[in-house]
C-alpha cells in the first residue's frame, strides 16, 4: 500500500509542478490565417464565398479535430439559441420573423490539406460543427483547411444582416473556435453574450456591385481607391462589379459594411509617439452631427493610447448603420458600427466607447462571453473618464459619475436593484445575466470598480498598471487572474480584497447613515438622503365629486424597507374631508420577498335626497391589513413568480336607515344614516410567468365572511399572434359559494352583494371596495355603466334587474376572450390617433342554468367591440351580440338610447402601478 501512496504523491506534486510552470511559463495560443474571396449578390442578400485557413497548432496537444463557428446559421429557425435567448429579452421578432428574412449557411466542403473532411454536427446547436482532422494534427504543425461557403443574410436583427440594401456583414464566415490552456470553447451565436476568437492575418477580396462604397477591417489595399476616398470620399469602378481588397494582421475578426449612399470622410490621428493612424468615416447624408464624427474619433484614438499605450493597429474606421432595436454600436478589429440615433456629446461618448474596444477585446482579446466585464466593463470606465475629461460637469449640473458625486440614473437603478437582491455579481458569465444586470454589472458596476480600484492605487500608479497590463497581453488571451498579476506586479501591491469584490453582489457605496430631506413632488436622485416627499394630491368621485388636498410619503429609488404614504382631500361636493394612507414593511432577498403592509382609505360612496330636500352623503372608512409573500426561481433570468397573499378587509360603511315614525297624531318616514361594519378575509395563491410568449397567470382566491365562504379559480393566458405584436388574451373563470350556517330566505337577501355573479358586476359588488369606481351605486347616467373584472365578467349589465342575470349562490364557470383586429381590418386606423380595437366574446354557464326550466337557456354569451385606451387604463365595451334573456331586459327596461346605454367600461389603476412603469425591476 505504502508505496503506491508515494507514486501517487509523487505524481500530484509533479503535476502540481509542471501546473506552476504552466500556468506561468508556458502561456501559448493558436494562429488561424485567413484568405477569404467574398461576393454580394444584392438581388437575393446573399454572399457566395471560398475560405482558406491556415491553422497552426501552438498547444502541446496533438489535434483530431477543431471547433467550428458556422454563425449565420444562428438564423435559420427559431430554435437556435440565440433565438430561445431573444425571446428572454422580450423580443419576438425573430421568433415570428418570415422566412425571407431569416438567414443560413451552406453549400459547405471542408478539405484539410486537400482532402475531404468529416463533420459532425454539434448536437445541441446548428452554427457549430466539429471538422474531423483526416491526420491528427502534432504540435506545432500546420494545416491547411479549406472550403466554399453561400450565406443567406438575415435581416439584420441583431448585430449583421441587412436592412434593405445597405449591408452589416459581420460572424458570416465558418471560423474556429479558441483552443487554449482551458480547452475548447465553442459557443452558438448570442444576441446578449459576445466572442472569443483566435489572432491571426486576414487577407479579404470583397467583390461587391460597382455603386457600393465598401468600409471593412483592416488596410485597403487598392492605393488609387484608397487615395480617392481620403481626398473625394468616392470611388470610381469600370464595370458592373469592383473588388475591395483588404489585409490586416494581428485581428480575430473581420468584418465590412456596404452602401451606395455613404458619404466618407478621411484624416489622420497623431499619437505622442508619432505614430500615425488613418481614421476614416462612412455615414450617410443628412445624418445630424456625424460631421463631427472623424474628430471625435481622433480624440477618442489619442486619449486611449496615452491612458493605455498606442492604437494598436494603423487604421480606425467609424460607420453610420442603419437604426434598428439594438444597442449603440457594436466593435470590430478597426471598424465599428454606430446604430443610435445620437449626436453631439452622446454621439461622441457612443463612437469612443466602439473605438475603445480595439484595446478592449481588440487587442486585449478576453472571453467575452464568460468575462463580459473585462472588456465592457473596463472599456466603459474609460469612455466615463474620456466624458469626463472632455465635458467637465458643470457646478449647475449634476456632477457625473468620476466627479465623485454619485448621481447618475444608472447608479440610482443599480443601488434600487442592489437593495432588493436583485442584481449580480460582476464576475457573471453573459449567458447568465438579465438583461438589466448585463448592462449594469458587466458595464456600470465594472467601471465603479475599477474607479474604485485608481482611488486604491493613485492615478499614476493606476495608469502605469494598466499600461504594463496592456503591454503583457496585447494579442493575446488574458484572463481574470492574468490581469490581477499584471496589475499586481505593476502597482507592487497584492489586490486580493479588491479583487474578491468582482463575486459579490450588492452596493460598493458605504454611506449609512442618511440625513432626512424634503422634496417637493418626488426626488429620487440621490443616494444621500432619505427623502420625505409633499406633493399636492387630486381625486374624483360622483358623491364627493373634485377633491384636492396633499400627500406625503417616502417613495424614492432605492427603495426604503419602510415605505409609506399619507394624504387627505377635501371632496368639494361632500364638504367632506377624506384620507388615505399605507405604510409597509419589506424583506428583500434573493429568492423572496415579503411585504407586510397596513392601508386606510375613507370617502363617499353614496348619495340621497330625502322628501324634504337635504342630501345624504354615504362614506365608507377601509383598513387593510395584509401579508405578501412573492417567490422568485433560482434562476435569474426566470420571469415565473409563486404568490401567497393574505388580506383582511375592514369595512365601515355608511348606509340609508328608512324609519316609519308614529306620533299621537300622526305617522311619517324618515330616513338616517347609519354604518354597517362587516369584514372579509381573503387568501389567494397564484402562480404567473410573464414571459414573452404565452404569459399566464393562475390564481385561487379564496373569500371568508360572517356567513358564507366563496372561492374561485381564476386562469389567465396571453395568445401571441405571429405579427408579433397583437393576440388574444383568454381568462377562465370557476366559482363556488358555500354558506357558514342555513340559507334561509333572511341569510340570502344579506349575502346578496357577495353573490358569484355573471353579468355586468358594478360597484355595489365590489364589497371590499379594491376597485376606483366613479359613481360605484349609481343606476342612472353614465357612471352606472362602469363595471369590473370580476368572477364572469361580462360585459352585458343587469343592473336595474332585482336578481342579475347570472347571479347565484351556488357555482358559476365562464370564458372571456378579447382579441386585437389586425390594423388592415381596423375601421379606426384613418384617425390620426392610433386607437387600437379589439373584438370580445364570453360564454359562461351557472348552478340555475341547470335546473328544470331555466330562464336563460344553459349557455349564456356576449359579443362585441372593445375599444381600450391608454393602454387598457381605460376599456369601453359595445356588446353587439347577446343571448336573448339580455335582449329581452333590455328591450323592457330601457326604453331610450338603447345603443348607448348598453355600452360598458372598466377603469383598470393598477395598469398605473410602478410595476408596470419600470418592468425590469421585478418586484
Ligand atoms: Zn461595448
Amino acid at each position: 500500500m505504502r508505496p503506491l501512496v508515494k507514486k501517487i504523491l509523487l505524481f500530484l506534486s509533479l503535476a502540481l509542478f509542471s501546473d506552476l510552470i504552466y500556468g506561468q511559463e508556458s502561456y501559448w495560443q493558436q494562429e488561424v490565417n485567413f484568405t477569404i474571396n467574398v461576393s454580394l449578390n444584392d438581388q437575393d442578400n446573399i454572399l457566395e464565398a471560398f475560405e482558406t485557413i491556415e491553422y497552426i497548432n501552438h498547444s502541446p496537444d496533438t489535434l483530431q479535430y477543431i471547433w467550428f463557428h458556422i454563425w449565420p446559421n444562428a438564423y435559420k429557425n427559431d430554435r437556435t439559441a440565440f433565438s430561445e435567448q431573444f425571446l428572454k429579452e422580450r423580443r419576438t421578432d425573430f421568433y415570428f420573423s418570415k422566412p425571407g428574412q431569416k438567414g443560413y449557411i451552406n453549400q459547405l466542403n471542408f478539405k484539410v490539406d486537400g482532402i475531404n473532411a468529416t463533420v459532425v454536427n454539434d448536437t445541441n446547436n446548428i452554427d457549430i460543427i466539429q471538422v474531423l482532422l483526416p491526420k491528427p494534427l502534432a504540435p506545432g504543425s500546420k494545416t491547411i483547411i479549406s472550403t466554399p461557403f453561400k450565406v443567406k443574410l438575415p435581416y439584420n436583427f441583431s448585430r449583421g444582416g441587412h436592412v434593405g440594401r445597405d449591408y452589416q456583414i459581420t460572424q458570416w464566415f465558418p471560423k474556429p473556435a479558441v483552443y487554449d490552456q482551458k480547452g475548447w470553447h465553442p459557443m452558438p451565436y448570442l444576441d446578449q453574450g459576445e466572442f472569443y476568437s483566435e489572432f491571426g492575418n486576414f487577407d479579404v477580396e470583397i467583390t461587391v456591385p460597382s455603386a457600393y462604397i465598401v468600409a471593412a477591417t483592416g488596410v485597403l489595399q487598392d492605393a488609387a481607391t484608397l487615395q480617392e476616398l481620403k481626398e473625394k470620399g468616392k470611388h470610381t469602378a469600370d464595370g458592373n462589379t469592383k473588388v475591395w481588397h483588404y489585409k490586416q494582421n494581428n485581428i480575430h475578426d473581420f468584418a465590412w459594411f456596404a452602401s451606395k449612399t455613404f458619404i466618407v470622410q478621411y484624416d489622420t490621428a497623431v499619437l505622442t509617439s508619432n505614430k500615425i493612424v488613418d481614421v476614416f468615416s462612412f455615414y450617410k447624408p443628412q445624418s445630424k452631427g456625424w460631421k463631427e464624427s472623424i474628430a471625435y474619433a481622433k480624440d477618442g484614438i489619442r486619449r486611449y493610447s496615452g491612458w493605455l499605450g498606442d492604437y494598436p493597429y494603423s487604421t480606425c474606421s467609424v460607420v453610420q448603420g442603419s437604426k434598428n432595436e439594438n444597442s449603440g454600436g457594436m466593435e470590430y478589429p478597426t471598424i465599428t458600427l454606430i446604430t443610435a440615433q445620437e449626436t453631439g456629446k452622446e454621439l461622441d461618448a457612443t463612437i469612443v466607447h466602439e473605438i475603445g474596444h480595439n484595446w478592449f477585446y481588440g487587442a486585449l482579446a478576453t472571453n467575452e462571453r464568460t468575462h463580459p466585464w473585462m472588456d465592457e466593463g473596463m472599456n466603459t470606465f474609460y469612455q466615463k473618464r474620456y466624458e469626463t475629461e472632455k465635458y467637465p460637469p458643470t457646478l449647475s449640473k449634476k456632477k457625473s459619475f468620476l466627479g465623485n458625486e454619485t448621481s447618475t440614473d444608472e447608479h440610482v437603478i443599480f443601488e434600487t436593484l442592489a437593495k432588493i437582491k436583485k442584481d449580480q455579481p460582476i464576475e457573471t458569465s453573459s449567458t447568465d445575466f438579465t438583461t438589466t444586470n448585463y448592462a449594469l454589472a458587466a458595464y456600470y458596476k465594472t467601471s465603479w470598480w475599477m474607479k474604485k480600484l485608481e482611488d486604491e492605487l493613485g492615478r499614476d500608479q493606476f495608469d502605469k498598471a494598466m499600461h504594463s497590463y496592456y503591454s503583457d497581453w496585447k494579442f493575446r488571451h488574458p484572463y481574470p487572474d492574468d490581469f490581477k498579476t499584471s496589475l499586481e506586479k505593476a502597482a507592487g501591491k497584492n489586490l486580493d480584497s479588491h479583487f474578491s469584490l468582482l463575486n459579490k453582489m450588492g452596493s460598493f457605496d458605504t454611506t449609512q447613515k442618511k440625513s432626512l430631506k424634503p422634496a417637493f413632488v418626488f426626488n429620487s436622485l440621490d443616494n444621500k438622503h432619505n427623502y420625505i416627499n409633499l406633493s399636492p394630491a387630486l381625486g374624483y368621485n360622483y358623491y364627493d365629486k373634485g377633491m384636492i388636498g396633499g400627500m406625503i410619503n417616502n417613495y424614492t429609488l432605492p427603495l426604503p424597507k419602510l415605505q409609506y404614504l399619507a394624504g387627505v382631500l377635501y371632496g368639494t361636493g361632500s364638504k367632506k374631508l377624506n384620507g388615505f394612507g399605507r405604510v409597509s414593511y419589506n424583506v428583500y432577498k434573493r429568492n423572496y420577498h415579503v411585504s407586510t403592509a397596513l392601508s386606510y382609505n375613507s370617502y363617499s360612496q353614496n348619495d340621497f335626497t330625502t322628501a324634504d330636500n337635504t342630501k345624504l352623503i354615504l362614506g365608507v372608512k377601509r383598513w387593510v391589513p395584509s401579508v405578501k409573500l412573492t417567490l422568485f426561481d433560482k434562476d435569474s433570468l426566470s420571469t415565473r413568480r409563486f404568490v401567497a397573499q393574505w388580506k383582511t378587509f375592514l369595512l365601515n360603511e355608511g348606509a340609508l336607515d328608512f324609519k316609519t315614525i308614529y306620533t299621537a297624531t300622526d305617522t311619517f318616514d324618515r330616513v338616517t344614516t347609519i354604518n354597517n361594519r362587516s369584514y372579509i378575509n381573503r387568501l389567494s395563491l397564484s402562480v404567473s410567468d410573464n414571459r414573452v410568449l404565452f404569459p399566464y397567470s393562475l390564481t385561487v382566491s379564496t373569500d371568508q365572511g360572517k356567513d358564507f365562504i366563496k372561492t374561485g379559480l381564476t386562469g389567465k393566458m396571453f395568445f401571441n399572434y405571429s405579427d408579433g405584436k397583437s393576440g388574444m388574451s383568454a381568462r377562465f373563470f370557476a366559482g363556488k359559494l358555500f354558506y357558514l350556517k342555513p340559507a334561509t330566505t333572511l341569510v340570502r337577501f344579506r349575502n346578496d352583494r357577495y353573490f358569484l355573479n355573471m353579468s355586468g358586476p358594478t360597484g355595489y359588488e365590489d364589497y371590499t371596495y379594491s376597485d376606483y369606481f366613479i359613481g360605484r351605486n349609481e343606476f342612472e347616467g353614465w357612471q352606472s355603466q362602469q363595471v369590473m373584472e370580476r368572477d364572469g365578467f361580462f360585459k352585458v349589465n343587469t343592473a336595474l334587474l332585482g336578481n342579475k342575470v347570472g347571479k347565484t349562490d351556488d357555482w358559476l364557470m365562464s370564458l372571456n376572450l378579447s382579441s386585437d383586429l389586425p390594423d388592415n381590418i381596423n375601421p379606426l386606423s384613418i384617425l390620426p390617433i392610433k386607437i387600437p380595437l379589439k373584438i370580445f366574446a364570453d360564454v359562461g354557464t351557472y348552478a340555475e342554468a341547470w335546473k328544470e326550466n331555466p330562464a336563460s337557456g344553459r349557455f349564456i354569451y356576449d359579443a362585441g367591440i372593445q375599444i381600450p385606451l391608454f393602454h387598457s387604463l381605460i376599456d369601453i365595451y359595445i356588446p353587439i351580440v347577446y343571448s336573448k334573456v339580455y335582449r329581452n331586459y333590455y328591450k323592457s327596461t330601457i326604453t331610450e338610447k338603447r345603443f348607448l346605454k348598453t355600452i360598458a367600461f372598466t377603469i383598470n389603476i393598477s395598469k398605473l402601478k410602478l410595476q408596470d412603469v419600470l418592468k425590469d425591476i421585478p418586484l
